[in-house]
């Protein structure tokens, strides 16, 4: 329930192919440092408003679930130009809501986040596609911070089959790249 199904460098590398290959319409996006950094307003990050204009250029519905303030979801609801919501009670609410919106079935979307406890865990869930980015910024409240010690503790711990990683990892600008192979992988070989 904790794994999710990839594990990518960024959001951005997500391009509407590596969806179509998928069968994935919808990519249901945390924001707070999955997409920005934590608790920043001001201007979108270098980059972020192309990649999501291409996107919607290519027909992916994107939409915003995020665990964040009313507030804040609002203003970059309106930044980023993209429809999206907030509190939403990650992982136990919120993704069926957006399902309801974009009229789509869980199969048919990815859940993308940087939190294994609320994106990856409230997209397995639901049975979506999960994909799991690097918090954008380390700076976290408190309890956050907690919850980062835990999940490290289970990407460590090969009890929880966390170790091998996501079942596929794949980022466009590194085609060439070794497969990361974990430690827990290594030691499983004779
Ligand atoms: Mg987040």
């Amino acid at each position: 329930m904790l794994k999710p199904r990839a594990r990518l460098k960024s959001v951005t590398a997500i391009t509407s192919q590596w969806l179509r290959e998928r069968g994935l319409k919808a990519v249901l996006l945390d924001l707070d440092n999955t997409l920005v950094p934590y608790r920043t307003l001001g201007e979108a990050p270098e980059g972020l408003l192309e990649w999501l204009q291409a996107l919607k250029e290519a027909g992916v519905q994107v939409i915003l679930v995020s665990n964040g303030s009313r507030r804040r979801v609002h203003y970059w609801r309106e930044k980023l130009e993209i429809p999206g919501f907030g509190p939403a009670g990650k992982p136990w609410f919120g993704f069926r809501k957006a399902l309801r919106r974009l009229a789509l079935t869980p199969r048919e979307v990815a859940v993308v986040g940087d939190q294994l406890f609320t994106d990856v865990l409230g997209g397995n869930l639901i049975g979506a596609y999960t994909v799991l980015v690097p918090p954008l910024s380390k700076k976290e409240m408190g309890y956050t911070r907690l919850v980062r010690k835990l999940e490290r503790w289970v990407l460590r711990n090969p009890t929880f089959g966390l170790t091998a990683g996501a079942s596929e990892e794949f980022d466009p600008q590194e085609y060439r790249q070794e497969p990361t192979i974990s430690k827990g992988q290594e030691e499983a070989k004779p």
